[in-house]
C-alpha cells in the first residue's frame, strides 16, 4: 500500500459517518470557496507503520490527497488546492515566506476567495503564521494549520485539524480577527501561539491563552486579538521585495561575543538578544553589543524565556541610553519576523521600539 493510500485509510475511519450528516447543511445558503495553500509538514507526513508516530518523513503527501482523505471537508466549504512547497518547515527562506505571502495576498484579492488555509510544517508554523498577520492587507480568514503526527500513525490529528481550520476559515465570525493558527481544537492569533512541546498534540499554546475553540465545525470565540494586524497594518506584502537580514543569539552562561560580531561582519541590520530572564546582557558581552548598536546595529532584547518571556524596557538595563529596543512579549523568533519586516526600510530605535509596542 504506498503512503497516499495509507493516509486515506487512516482518515477515512470517519467516512462512515458522513452518511449520519443530515442534508440540511449544505442547504443552509451557500458554501465559502476556501483555497487550501499546502507547503509539507507532518501533516503532508507519512510514516513506516502505524506506530511510527514520532519518526516519519514529513513532506510526502500531495494537496489533492489531503484533501480526498477528509470528505468532510465538503459539508463545510467549497475546497480547492494549491501545492506551494513541498517542505518540512525548518526549510522556510525569507525567499519562501515572501513567496508563500504574496500567493496569499493574490488570492485575497479574489472575489471568488472567502478564505485561506495553509497547512505548514509545525516547527516555524508560529513564524510564518506572524509573519502573514503583519502584511497580508484583508479582512477575510487565512488559518495556517500542522499536525504532530503522520496521517499515517494511530490517531493522527492532521484531519481533524484540517476540518477545524477550514470550518473556521469558512466562518464569518473569523473575519477581521487577524492570521489564526489551529491545533488541538485550540483557536490561536498567530502573533501569539508558539510550538511549547514537540511530542504531542497539544503542541501550540500562547502566553496570553487561545482565542477559542472549535467543537463539531463550530467555533466559540473567548477573546480577540487587541494588537495591530493585517488590515490595520502599516506593512504589505505588495511593497515588500526583501526582507531585512536579522538574526538571533541565544544567551546562556559562559556566553562569548563571537556571534554578534560575526552577524554584524555578514550585514545584519538587527540582532535579537535572547537573553535570560528579562532580555538580561551579561557583563562580558556588554562592550561589544554596544559597540555594535552604536554602529548602527539594532540591538533587541528578547527573553529565551519560554512561555511569557516579556521584556520590560529599562528594566535590567538602560534602553534608553544604550539605544536598545525591546521586543515585548515578542519570543525571539517573532521578534526576528518583526523586525525583519520593519527593517525592509531603516528606522530610528524610537520607530522600532513603537512598532514593538504595536504589533
Ligand atoms: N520538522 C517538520 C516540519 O516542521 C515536521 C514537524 C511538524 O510538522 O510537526 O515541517
Amino acid at each position: 500500500m504506498n503512503n497516499q493510500c495509507m493516509v486515506i485509510r487512516q482518515f477515512s475511519n470517519t467516512l462512515f459517518f458522513l452518511f449520519l450528516v443530515p442534508l440540511s447543511i449544505q442547504a443552509q445558503g451557500e458554501l465559502s470557496n476556501i483555497v487550501i495553500l499546502a507547503t509539507g509538514g507532518t501533516i503532508a507526513g507519512s510514516g513506516a507503520t502505524s506506530t511510527s508516530s514520532a519518526s516519519y518523513e514529513s513532506a510526502t503527501v500531495g494537496v489533492d490527497a489531503l484533501i480526498q482523505a477528509v470528505p468532510e471537508l465538503t459539508e463545510l466549504a467549497n475546497v480547492r488546492g494549491e501545492q506551494v512547497f513541498q517542505i518540512a518547515s525548518q526549510d522556510y527562506t525569507n525567499e519562501r515566506l515572501l513567496q508563500l505571502g504574496r500567493r496569499v495576498s493574490e488570492l485575497v484579492k479574489s472575489d471568488d476567495v472567502d478564505g485561506i488555509v495553509i497547512t505548514h510544517g509545525t516547527d516555524t508554523l508560529e513564524e510564518t503564521g506572524f509573519f502573514l498577520n503583519l502584511v497580508i492587507h484583508t479582512e477575510k480568514p487565512i488559518v495556517v494549520v500542522g499536525a504532530m503526527r503522520p496521517g499515517t500513525a494511530l490517531s493522527a490529528d492532521g484531519a481533524l485539524n484540517l476540518f477545524n481550520a477550514v470550518a473556521l476559515a469558512s466562518s464569518a465570525d473569523s473575519r477581521g480577527k487577524g492570521v489564526l493558527i489551529t491545533l488541538n481544537d485550540e483557536i490561536h492569533t498567530a502573533r501569539d501561539a508558539t510550538k511549547s512541546i514537540n511530542i504531542r498534540p497539544n503542541a501550540f499554546s500562547s502566553p496570553w491563552g487561545p482565542l477559542g475553540m472549535v467543537v463539531e465545525r463550530q467555533a466559540y470565540w473567548f477573546r480577540a486579538p487587541v494588537k495591530r494586524h493585517t488590515v490595520h497594518s502599516e506593512f504589505n506584502i505588495d511593497e515588500i521585495d526583501k526582507l531585512a537580514n536579522v538574526q538571533v543569539v541565544y544567551a546562556h552562561g559562559n556566553l562569548d561575543d563571537t556571534l554578534y560580531k560575526e552577524h554584524q561582519r555578514n550585514g545584519a541590520v538587527a540582532i535579537i538578544h535572547a537573553g535570560t530572564g528579562n532580555g538580561s546582557v551579561s557583563s562580558h558581552i556588554f562592550a561589544t553589543v554596544l559597540g555594535i548598536s552604536q554602529s548602527g546595529v539594532h540591538f533587541i532584547r528578547s527573553s529565551r524565556v519560554m512561555q511569557g518571556g516579556f521584556v520590560l524596557r529599562n528594566g535590567e538595563e538602560d534602553d534608553d541610553a544604550n539605544g536598545w529596543v525591546v521586543s515585548h512579549d515578542l519570543n525571539p523568533q517573532k521578534a526576528r519576523i518583526l523586525a525583519a519586516v520593519a527593517l525592509t526600510q531603516s528606522r530610528s530605535a524610537g520607530d522600532l521600539q513603537r512598532i514593538f509596542w504595536e504589533y
